[in-house]
């Protein structure tokens, strides 16, 4: 039979959460902080190991995890697979909650993509669990701009769902985060992606992809030959007429 694997997110939402601060003493209160509401299942054969593969597939598509701080309870610090097993001193393997350390991972891999978004160097991030259920659980991460959170949400998770899965990210890749950056960044000059992709030596068809992607979703649109990012206004154009 096989093992029930899933991630759902029942909601999500960008505030200040005064409540959140007490998660983690890194977090600045004036920055906002996106709350993700999320649902875990996850009861593989072989804990540890599951772990540290889920782990290792995440760092193929994220690098710059294994950059991360994380000071969280010993037994939950992400890939520790990598250089020691999850044992308590006296040997016994400590019996850590898996859906907690998924959400904890969840937390992380939103934090790369705010900190890869947005160009910002330092990003906080907790993860409460919720009396209400083993399963459910509270991520908070900092965000400065409420622009990009949709965005960091929607990515974040379907890396996670894609690995649990075992499935290709397609157009969803760190291709389609690249780009949404170096749009984003544009600050509402619009890039032109084809220029891009051959200045940066890009494979065309994987950026044309990404972009396909993050257009059908919602994140980008394109004007003629340049793309904007969705939120954004074009720089110096008179405001939009609207219909009564
Ligand atoms: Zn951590």
């Amino acid at each position: 039979m096989k093992r029930r694997s899933r991630i759902r997110i029942a909601g999500s939402e960008v505030g200040l959460f005064p409540h959140s601060l007490a998660l983690n003493p890194r977090f600045r209160p004036e920055v906002q902080r996106i709350k993700v509401d999320v649902e875990i299942e996850w009861e593989p054969l072989r804990r540890n190991d599951a772990l540290v593969a889920l782990e290792n597939a995440l760092v193929e598509i994220s690098p710059n995890l294994r950059r991360h701080e994380c000071f969280g309870p010993p037994a939950y610090r992400i890939l520790r697979g990598f250089d020691a097993p999850r044992d308590t001193p006296d040997g016994e393997t400590a019996q850590i909650e898996l859906p907690l350390a998924l959400a904890h991972l969840l937390e992380h891999l939103m934090i790369d993509t705010v900190a890869t978004l947005t160009g910002e160097v330092l990003v906080s991030g907790a993860t409460g669990a919720r009396w209400d259920s083993r399963q459910r659980f509270d991520i908070f991460v900092e965000c400065s701009d409420v622009a990009v959170a949709p965005l960091v949400v929607r990515l974040s998770v379907s890396w996670m769902q894609a690995v649990m899965a075992g499935r290709r990210l397609d157009g969803a890749g760190p291709p389609a985060l690249e780009l949404a950056h170096r749009i984003y960044a544009r600050s509402g000059r619009g890039l032109d992606p084809t220029a891009w992709a051959r200045r940066q030596r890009r494979d065309p068809r994987q950026v044309a992809s990404a972009l396909r992607w993050l257009e059908k979703n919602g994140f980008v649109r394109r004007e003629q030959d340049l793309v904007y990012y969705q939120t954004e206004r074009r720089a110096a154009t008179p405001p939009r007429r609207r219909s009564a």
